[in-house]
């Protein structure tokens, strides 16, 4: 619903010449919070209740083909796209939760209203790539979550491939080394881009997505004088660790 009256306002703003104004993601949920940590369930819930745009998370894919949310590689001295899940299950995270699958992760998500917006982490060969994009596309379409899910990858062959299984979602690629107009050509219809490359090296780029109907976000704004600078700048989304600090700046 959301994302409906966002769409809606976009069209409108389109059509009078005016951006919509820049919305707030937080950085691996909003984990900065009592009884939370990042990438965990109860991060997710903090980012809902603290009613920001979307929550972002990261999602790796086990050697037999189970789809977990951590950020790191390495959980415990095992290395995830190397190890199966029945030696992973058990774990736990820093607040306690057990290592959330995305299937749990994406459960929790739909009761809640807020964007997730999913990071897809790169893995050793292509094969194993398009096998987790294949996984999450599939549960993310059974879970009927499609415009519920935003998509995001350093690796541009996931994007390449979401942009084939999923054309009409949300995709941006984060790795900062291609100019908008490149990854249009691919399907790929956003950029989110570290903060460096957007406000010295490319600062031209923003201009150039929303030319092209791409959308702009920007990643890790912890700095107050940085998201004011990018607020001006026009950025869709900010994601952050610190999602209050960006609202507050908005109000
Ligand atoms: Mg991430």
């Amino acid at each position: 619903m959301k994302r409906i009256i966002l769409c809606a306002f976009a069209l409108v703003a389109c059509i009078l010449g005016i951006q919509a104004q820049t919305q707030v993601i937080a950085h691996r949920g909003f984990w900065k919070t009592e009884g939370s940590a990042q990438n965990s369930i109860t991060a997710l819930e903090k980012a809902a209740e603290a009613q920001l745009y979307g929550s972002e998370f990261d999602v790796l894919m086990t050697v037999d083909g189970k789809l977990v949310v951590n950020h790191d590689n390495k959980i415990e001295e095992m290395v995830i796209p190397e190890t199966p899940y029945k030696k992973l299950k058990k774990l736990r995270i820093k607040n306690g939760e057990k290592l959330p699958t995305l299937k749990n992760y994406l459960k929790k998500g739909k009761k809640l209203d807020i964007q997730l917006i999913l990071e897809a982490k790169p893995l050793p060969t292509k094969e194993m790539e398009d096998q987790a994009i294949a996984n999450i596309v599939k549960m993310v379409k059974k879970m009927g979550l499609e415009n519920q899910v935003e998509y995001i990858s350093f690796s541009l062959n996931m994007c390449e491939q979401l942009a084939k299984l999923t054309p009409a979602s949300e995709i941006a690629y984060l790795n900062g080394d291609i100019a908008p107009a490149e990854l249009k050509k691919k399907g790929i219809n956003g950029i989110d881009y570290h903060k460096g490359v957007l406000l010295n090296k490319h600062p031209e780029w923003i201009k150039e997505a929303h030319d092209l109907g791409m959308k702009v976000n920007v990643w890790t704004v912890n700095k107050e004088s940085e998201m004011k600078q990018l607020i001006d700048m026009k950025v869709d989304f900010i994601t952050t660790d610190q999602p209050l600090e960006v609202k507050e700046l908005l109000k």
